[in-house]
C-alpha cells in the first residue's frame, strides 16, 4: 500500500480525468492521496475531492509562498476560519519559504509563514513545508516555534546536517521524482542513509516529473516508482518501503 503525501490533484490538468486515476490508483495499491492546498480559491475543490473520496484523499489547508500575489489581506483570518469548519484537514500546507530569484521578498514571505506557524501550533497541526534555498532561516523559525507535531518537508532538497536538524524538530522529509535523476547522487545518499522512519514519498504531482517522463504532466500513480527507487537504493523490498513509508506517513498526519 502506498501513500502520496504530497500531490496537487485539485489542479486543473487532472479535471479531465481525476475519476479513472483515481480508480486506478486504488488498483495498483495507493490507497492515500494527499492534497495540499496553495490559495484560497482552491480550498472548495480540496474539500470536495476529500467528501468524493473519503478514505483515498487526505487534505491540507495553507498558504504558499510562491502564491503570495494571489493571497487576500485578511487571508490568515479565512484560513483560521475555514480550518475550524473542516475537522478533517489532516494539516497545515503548503507554506514555506522559496529564496529563488523573481519570489516575495524575504520579509514578506516571513511574516506570512510566522502567522501560519503560530496557527499550527495552536492548533495542533502538522505543517507541509515548502522550502527552497532557505534550510538555515526555516530551521530557526522552527526552533522558536516549536511545533507540538512537527510536520514534512516536501521535495526535500537540503543537506545531511539539515535532515537530521529537521527531524530534530519532529520533522519527516519527503522524496519524489527528483531521486529518480541518474545524476542526483546527493538526493541517492540522503535517501540510502537516512533512517527509513524519516521518510515520506510523494509525486507532488502534475509538477516534478520522474526521469523518462519528463514529456508529461506528472501523475500520483508514479508515486510506485518513486518507492521502487528508494528499495532498489537501499537493498530493500518494494513492499516493505510501501509499507514503513506509509506507516510514517499515517502517524504524522494522524490517518487511522
Ligand atoms: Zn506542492
Amino acid at each position: 500500500m502506498f501513500f502520496d503525501t504530497h500531490c496537487h490533484l485539485d489542479f486543473a490538468v487532472f479535471d479531465a480525468d481525476r475519476g479513472p486515476l483515481m480508480q486506478q490508483a486504488k488498483t495498483m495499491g495507493i490507497d492515500k492521496i494527499l492534497v495540499p492546498g496553495v490559495q484560497l480559491e482552491d480550498f472548495p475543490n480540496i474539500i470536495q475531492l476529500q467528501q468524493q473520496w473519503p478514505s483515498q484523499i487526505a487534505i491540507a489547508l495553507g498558504l504558499h509562498p510562491c502564491f503570495i500575489h494571489n493571497h487576500p489581506e485578511d487571508a490568515i483570518t479565512e484560513l483560521t476560519h475555514q480550518l475550524n469548519q473542516h475537522s478533517h484537514v489532516c494539516a497545515l500546507g503548503e507554506i514555506g519559504l522559496d529564496a529563488r530569484e523573481g519570489m516575495a521578498p524575504e520579509a514578506v514571505q516571513v511574516m506570512l509563514l510566522e502567522a501560519q506557524l503560530k496557527l499550527a501550533r495552536k492548533m495542533e497541526l502538522p505543517v507541509i513545508l515548502h522550502v527552497v534555498k532557505a534550510h538555515d532561516r526555516m530551521l530557526s523559525l522552527l526552533r522558536r516555534y516549536a511545533l507540538p507535531k512537527g510536520g514534512v518537508v516536501h521535495a526535500f532538497s537540503g543537506s545531511f546536517e539539515h535532515a537530521k536538524q529537521y527531524a530534530k524538530l519532529g520533522f519527516k522529509l519527503g522524496f519524489g521524482g527528483a531521486i529518480t535523476y541518474t545524476r542526483a547522487h546527493k538526493q541517492h545518499r540522503l535517501v540510502r542513509e537516512l533512517p527509513l522512519e524519516w521518510i515520506l514519498i510523494e509525486t507532488d504531482a502534475p509538477d516534478m516529473p520522474l526521469e523518462g517522463y519528463q514529456d508529461q504532466p506528472n501523475s500520483p500513480l508514479m508515486v510506485v516508482k518513486v518507492a521502487e527507487e528508494i528499495a532498489e537504493l537501499r537493498g530493500l523490498s518494494l513492499q516493505s518501503v510501501a509499507e514503513q513509508t506509509q506507516r510514517n506517513g499515517c502517524e504524522l498526519f494522524g490517518i487511522n
